[in-house]
């Protein structure tokens, strides 16, 4: 067997804004080939569609020896496994899409991890993980969570825009299986494609009997390529064009996004009827993220103590941590974060110079939180201001824009 993925392991470079940003994918390229997915077109999935496997042993390796000997082992992957962060299996990739059946990468990989107890959040559209060998895996790990990803329940609607992935029907089922088995559940309504997914209360109804705990949310993001499979598809419905009005738009990296006041209305509606129906509501639409339920905004996880050593050392936290009140580097400036070079995990455009020939998370936060156009910088969340205070150590002291508290019904402290 040639094992030809050499990237199972990174840090995804949302470092400074996701909670979970330590990613494992057994598979480079996903078959699944969901129209509107981010990660056909990053994380070297450019070039070639092809299948590329990782190789179970290197994966399992690098954890051993993290682990086992820290002292020769300190590259930032290396940190986040020595420090038990919990670790996103299927960033880029499905890890039980049809290839897993023949290579079964994923499975040696999840007994190994689960042996351990490693907290681990599973990203899947597949039915697979309720097939009876997985289930055992899972059940062993009191510290794992699945997440099932749907822009509809209709399968119908389903077909439109991941016409080859798993039928909303049947991965119901299968998250009823899992629940039924122990094995914590949850669902991520990602993407929401306004006038074409159902209504918020037609949809959390859907899912809420299936014994998942949380509703992670987010609109759908369009691909700036107006001919992209997926404008196709979609331009028959009145409601997507929308995304034409570039009032109501604005241009993030290569997609088109709604900007925040056209998302609110819809993820408080989420929120509303998550609580009606006592689900937990996670908000993965970056500029609204403070919105969610938890801390740790999309996959909640920090709902369960196990998982609370998720990663802190973001503007997402920092912003949550002060609802209503100044938002001050000091926040998070003492949470764990890795010391090693992030260099190699970050694109070249993205990259700001190297100081002492390399950069940490620390260069890259600091950056950020000071440089106001950053696309990163807290005043990217909706109604965080900068009106120019500084502290005593020169970091920029950000402020709620109180003019909007009541329209975007902030949860202050
Ligand atoms: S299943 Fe997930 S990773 Fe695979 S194409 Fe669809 S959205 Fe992308």
């Amino acid at each position: 067997m040639k094992y030809d993925y050499n990237n199972p392991l990174s840090i995804t470079s949302q470092f400074t804004f996701c909670g979970l940003p330590f990613r494992l994918d057994t598979y480079a390229s996903c078959a699944f080939n969901c129209s509107y997915c981010f990660a056909r077109l990053r994380g070297g999935n450019i070039a070639s569609k092809k299948l590329r496997v990782a190789s179970p042993y290197s994966i399992i390796t690098r954890f051993k020896n993290s682990i086992g000997f820290p002292e020769t082992n300190t590259g930032v992957v290396s940190e986040f496994i020595q420090n038990r962060m919990p670790v996103h299996f299927g960033g880029m990739s499905d890890p039980f899409q049809p290839a897993e059946k023949h290579y079964q990468v994923s499975l040696k990989v999840l007994e190994y991890l689960c042996k351990i107890e490693y907290p681990i959040v599973i990203s899947t559209k597949s039915t697979l993980v309720s097939d009876p060998l997985y289930l055992k895996v899972l059940q062993s790990n009191p510290n794992i969570v699945v997440q099932f990803s749907f822009s509809s329940l209709r399968d119908e609607v389903s077909m439109l825009v991941e016409p080859y992935s798993t039928n909303p029907s049947e991965l119901q089922r299968t998250i009823e299986t899992l629940s039924k088995n122990n094995i914590r559940t949850a669902i991520r309504w990602q993407p929401y494609i306004v006038g074409v997914s159902e209504s918020v209360p037609e949809f959390v109804k859907g899912v809420s009997s299936l014994g998942a705990f949380h509703i992670g949310f987010e609109h759908l993001k369009m691909p700036v390529e107006k001919n992209a499979h997926l404008w196709k598809k979609v331009n028959e419905y009145k409601d997507i064009q929308i995304y034409k009005d570039k009032a109501k738009t604005k241009i993030d990296g290569r997609e088109i996004v709604l900007k925040p006041e056209y998302k609110i209305a819809a993820a408080l509606e989420v929120k509303s009827e998550c609580h009606k129906r006592s689900m937990n509501f996670g908000c993965a639409d970056n500029e609204i993220q403070y919105l969610s339920d938890n801390s740790c905004c999309c996959s909640g996880i920090d709902y369960f103590p196990e998982h609370s050593n998720f990663y802190k050392y973001t503007m997402s936290y920092a912003v949550k941590c002060s609802m209503g009140e100044k938002i001050k580097f000091s926040t998070i400036s003492s949470e764990w974060h890795p010391k090693g070079s992030i260099d190699k995990h970050i694109n070249s455009d993205s990259r700001i110079t190297a100081v002492n020939g390399h950069n940490t998370v620390s260069n890259y936060i600091v950056d950020r939180w000071q440089r106001l156009n950053s696309r990163f910088n807290p005043t990217s969340f909706y109604g965080v201001e900068y009106y120019g205070e500084k502290d005593q150590h020169g970091f920029n002291v950000y402020e709620w824009n109180n003019g909007l508290i009541d329209v975007i019904k902030l949860p202050c402290k």
